[in-house]
């Protein structure tokens, strides 16, 4: 007979999921109430609120899609790209390929700027492809590219998007919680994120939020969106304003009692206190990794506190240093992902997994299993290094 599954408790030091903060599982597991209750009804409208804070925005349309990241970047794609436009995507990671598929899938044609992966996307190179292509309607790139662990200028780039006409769409997944972010002073048009990442919350939801000309040109378009699901001009029926909501589809109930909880947790932190911490500990675990002879991928300037990139030292085997720290630690690293494969770890530092603790447990078992495999390491160096860093 299959039995219940009982998973254990780790400690998820990855680019997501996080290790979810204990209230928000608990406000899971609250009864299940009807998704036209009147209450539910209230919560909806609380949780717009909560998340316009989290994202800095009086946008009216931001709401939470019901499907992970993937599907609220799918979602900003199909509501503002039509078949015959040109998008300029600005690519420096796993994440802006996504974003050309996207486009593509759209009948729309993708013009890729590429910069190098671990840095920042350059705004200088969106300007020259903004003048070679006047016919652009859309600029799209990431805010914090998980895959390298680098970060963006947001304004910069929305700034030069709006000067040659274009609407700017912005993943925001990794940054969402974790570093400054301000939709509206920033000029962001479409953004999305998603709940497992620094707003530590179960994964399965996206957050989204689009501005007055993102929804105009939705609005006016020429053809239907593609699809039913995320047509937001439908979604629009039950997230929109005012007492009649028409049923679109099951809304995920449970879960968005979750990310309720996760927004308050939020709100009682004030987001600049989160972002005060992500920086916090990065700069502990930075300076332990470093004393353990690690170097980060992504120069200072551009780097994510919430994702810290290493190079794997010469002849160390990836998955068998995860595997140990998995198995022995119950603790876990990410992988490199696209062409960083095999060659860097990503620690992620996110959210509710972003604590004193962890930066200590991961500095001391990753010491240990490095030296276990044969790197010639100082433990003790690296913990005082990572103590010292917090004033002791
Ligand atoms: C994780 C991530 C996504 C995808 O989110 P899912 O919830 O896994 O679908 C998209 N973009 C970035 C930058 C991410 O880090």
């Amino acid at each position: 007979m299959t039995t219940s599954f009982h998973p254990p408790q780790r400690t998820l030091m990855e680019p997501g999921p996080s290790d979810v903060n204990p209230r928000i599982l608990e406000a899971m597991s609250r009864p299940t109430i009807g998704h036209l209750d009147p209450l539910f009804v209230q919560m909806m409208d609380e949780m717009k609120g909560l998340l316009q804070y989290a994202f800095q925005t009086q946008n009216e349309l931001t709401i939470p899609v019901s499907a992970p990241g993937s599907a609220g970047m799918e979602t900003c794609f199909v509501n503002l790209v039509e078949a015959g436009d040109t998008v300029i995507v600005c690519q420096n990671g796993v994440f802006g390929g996504r974003m050309k598929e996207n486009v593509e899938r759209c009948g729309a044609t993708a013009i890729m700027v590429e910069d190098e992966w671990g840095k920042a996307c350059d705004p200088a190179k969106l300007e020259a492809a903004l003048k070679a292509h006047p016919e652009a309607t859309t600029v799209a790139f990431v805010h914090a590219e998980t895959s390298t662990g680098a970060t963006t200028d947001v304004k910069a780039m929305c700034d030069l998007a709006h000067a040659h006409g274009c609407l700017a769409i912005v993943d925001a997944v990794t940054s969402l919680g974790g570093t400054e972010l301000r939709v509206d002073d920033w000029g962001v048009d479409a953004i999305y994120s998603g709940t497992q990442k620094c707003l530590s919350c179960t994964p399965g939801l996206s957050p989204v939020s689009f501005s007055s000309a993102a929804i105009e040109r939705i609005q006016n378009r020429k053809t239907k969106v593609q699809s039913w699901f995320l047509d937001l001009n439908l979604v629009m029926g039950y997230w929109g304003k005012g007492a009649k909501r028409a049923y679109h589809h099951t809304a995920p109930i449970n879960a968005l009692y979750a990310l309720h909880e996760a927004l308050v947790l939020l709100q009682d932190e004030r987001l600049e206190n989160a972002w005060a911490r992500h920086r916090e500990h990065h700069n502990a675990l930075k300076a332990g990794l470093e004393a353990l002879g690690l170097t980060f991928v992504v120069p200072e300037a551009d780097r994510l506190p919430q994702l810290n990139a290493v190079s794997i030292p010469e002849g160390v085997d990836d998955a068998q240093v995860r595997g140990m720290l998995l198995n022995d630690y119950n603790l876990e690293i990410g992988a490199g992902l696209g062409v960083m494969a095999g060659k860097v770890w990503r620690i992620g530092l996110m959210g509710y997994a972003c604590r004193k603790d962890n930066v200590l447990k991961c500095v001391s078992a990753l010491s240990e299993v490095l030296g276990r495999v044969g790197v010639n390491v100082d433990g003790k160096k690296a913990m005082k290094a990572t103590l010292a860093a917090y004033g002791e």
